[in-house]
């Protein structure tokens, strides 16, 4: 029997306010203030629990100021799952949480009924998608693409199957990013896998949840969940770490139970991909933080890139590319100011092309980063084992 999540309450109780946590924090690296780092946020969630503070808007620009990168959870000596406690500490306050309520608003709708969401933003993408940004909603204008990834439930199969895998497809790729959807589906087929797109995938939930919605977090849940748990599946792959880690690790917080096999696509291709050099390039890896921290990979995306053939270098102490969903609506000059250190540190390496496993990033990123391609690793793979048949290579901006 897997052991329960200890609860957040025990976990705050636990604090012994040392400052580890602290150190390797990017929001107090960047603003060098105790209320605005991790043993800081813990301290205020501690106070609000115990009723000796009360909700305030300050309070409130305090704990929405996390990125839950989750950094800070590895360098706490007795484990505190401090982006926890502020998940439990947003849901306390967002009542009173002025600042957010339209973009929650908006996010309860959209993850309901995300396709009809997107068909009216699509349709009318020359006003919505301005006024959204004009007023706060989203961090910058992105492309849509004409019609989401999925459409409806999907079973593709293979000739001399070697397994059977579904696609948690998550919304960045299904309503921004089809065309990495389409790139797993293509490398996971040429590789003998049967692969299905099951009816009734919802949002993951995270948004909801770095909200403070965590009713909301949960119902979508337990759809996924109902949807995910009874297919018979060697894997549940997904191109977002932040999906990964919520079907993985967030459920069992959330409704008791989380989908184990859920994995990121490095895990699940690092034996299955073999030695190829058709690629040379040099590379630089940004690790995305809901893959390195709270999933702790590192290793498998690096080989594969070497694998891949190309020249892996490496980038001065990796760090966060500042995305955080909400986070950068609401705090875009501290986000824009992690983004250009990243970008910076990224550049500097002198890779051809920057590789990394997580759409938000490569959003973020591409902001920053014009002068060479940011690609996710998906994209790396079908262009190295060769099956982009009769497409422009990736790797030339
Ligand atoms: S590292 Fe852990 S014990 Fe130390 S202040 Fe942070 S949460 Fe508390
Ligand atoms: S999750 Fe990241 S930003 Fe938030 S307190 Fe921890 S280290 Fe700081």
């Amino acid at each position: 029997m897997e052991a329960q999540p200890r609860l957040y309450a025990d976990d705050l109780a636990m604090c012994v306010l040392c400052g580890g946590c602290k150190a390797v924090c990017p929001t107090y690296d960047e603003e060098l203030s105790e209320s605005m780092g991790a043993r800081g946020r813990v301290r205020l969630i501690r106070e609000l629990n115990a009723g000796r503070l009360r909700p305030s808007e300050e309070l409130n620009e305090r704990l929405f100021s996390c990125i839950l990168c989750g950094a800070c959870s590895g360098a706490c000596p007795l484990g505190v799952h401090i982006p926890e406690a502020i998940c439990k500490g947003r849901g306390m306050l967002s009542g009173s949480d002025k600042k957010r309520k339209h973009v929650r608003s908006l996010l309860k709708i959209a993850t309901r009924w995300p396709d009809p969401a997107f068909r009216a933003i699509r349709m009318a993408k020359h006003i919505v998608l301005p006024f959204l940004f004009r007023h706060g909603m989203i961090p910058f204008v992105p492309e849509l693409p004409d019609a989401p990834f999925r459409r409806s439930e999907q079973v593709l199969r293979v000739n001399r199957r070697r397994g059977r895998v579904a696609v948690f497809t998550g919304c960045s790729v299904n309503y921004v990013f089809p065309h990495f959807g389409e790139s797993l589906l293509n490398v996971l087929r040429r590789f003998g896998y049967e692969v299905i797109l099951p009816k009734g995938e919802t949002c993951c939930g995270a948004p909801l949840r770095n909200l403070g919605l965590e009713k909301e977090a949960a119902d979508r849940a337990l759809k996924n969940y109902r949807v995910f748990s009874r297919l018979k599946v060697d894997a549940i792959l997904s191109l977002c770490p932040t999906c990964t880690h919520s079907l993985r690790i967030d459920y069992p917080r959330l409704i008791g139970k989380g989908l184990d096999r859920a994995m990121d696509i490095s895990v699940f291709f690092a034996d299955i991909l073999d030695k190829t050099s058709s690629i040379m390039k040099s590379a630089v890896y940004h690790d995305p933080c809901h893959l390195r921290y709270n999933l702790s990979v590192r290793q498998e995306p690096r080989d594969i890139i070497k694998r891949a053939g190309l020249d892996l270098l490496s980038a001065d102490d990796s760090g966060c590319c500042g995305f955080g969903g909400p986070f950068s609506l609401s705090f875009k000059d501290l986000s824009v100011s992690l983004r250009k250190r990243q970008a910076e540190r990224l550049s500097n390496s002198g890779a051809d092309v920057v590789v990394t496993s997580c759409p938000g990033c490569i959003l973020q990123l591409g902001q920053e980063i014009t002068d060479r391609p940011v690609l996710h690793l998906i994209e790396l793979i079908e262009e190295a084992y060769c099956l982009r048949t009769e497409q422009p290579s990736l790797l030339v901006v």
